[in-house]
């Protein structure tokens, strides 16, 4: 595969870390992972853990009013509002202009997330650093997405 010369960040879990609120990595083996990581451009990171939340973690979902809510009704909302910006200030320093993150997570999904009751329902929307990667020109895609970016880092190359 020959691919342009772009750094990448990528959710952790996607890449067999146990970071997942349950403990538990998400692998998601893929071609321009291995790529990437050839050519040192991938980077790994999980915005949860990064703004100080433990693994495991209790569940929790972004309510209407933009707040993050544990099942248990604690406020994670800072929490997941620094490690947006951690995720942020890591593109800024390496000039990532693409991301590949977890579907539906409350951080990390790009197009969809939980409505907010944790009864399993998604509806359209971006977890809280998928939104502000996205407000920063950094280009999003989930991991069912990953063929699309391939394709474009081939044209670019
Ligand atoms: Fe994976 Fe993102 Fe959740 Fe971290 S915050 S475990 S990277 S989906």
């Amino acid at each position: 595969m020959k691919i342009a010369k772009e750094p990448v960040l990528v959710s952790a879990c996607l890449l067999g870390q146990p970071v997942r609120y349950d403990g538990q990595a998400k692998s998601y083996p893929h071609p321009l992972f291995t790529a990437l990581s050839a050519l040192n451009l991938l980077h790994s990171f999980c915005p949860e853990c990064a703004g100080g939340l433990p693994t495991p973690r209790p569940p929790a979902e972004q309510q209407s009013d933009g707040r993050v809510i544990t099942h248990r009704g604690i406020d994670v909302t800072e929490q997941f509002a620094t490690g947006a910006k951690k995720a942020l200030a890591l593109c800024q320093a390496e000039h990532i202009k693409y991301a590949v993150l977890k579907a539906n997570s409350p951080s990390c999904g790009n197009e969809q997330i939980y409505d907010g009751q944790f009864e399993g329902r998604l509806i359209a929307g971006q977890g809280v650093t998928a939104k502000l990667l996205t407000a920063h020109q950094i280009q999003v895609f989930n991991e069912h997405q990953l063929d699309e970016l391939t394709k474009l880092l081939e044209r670019q190359a």
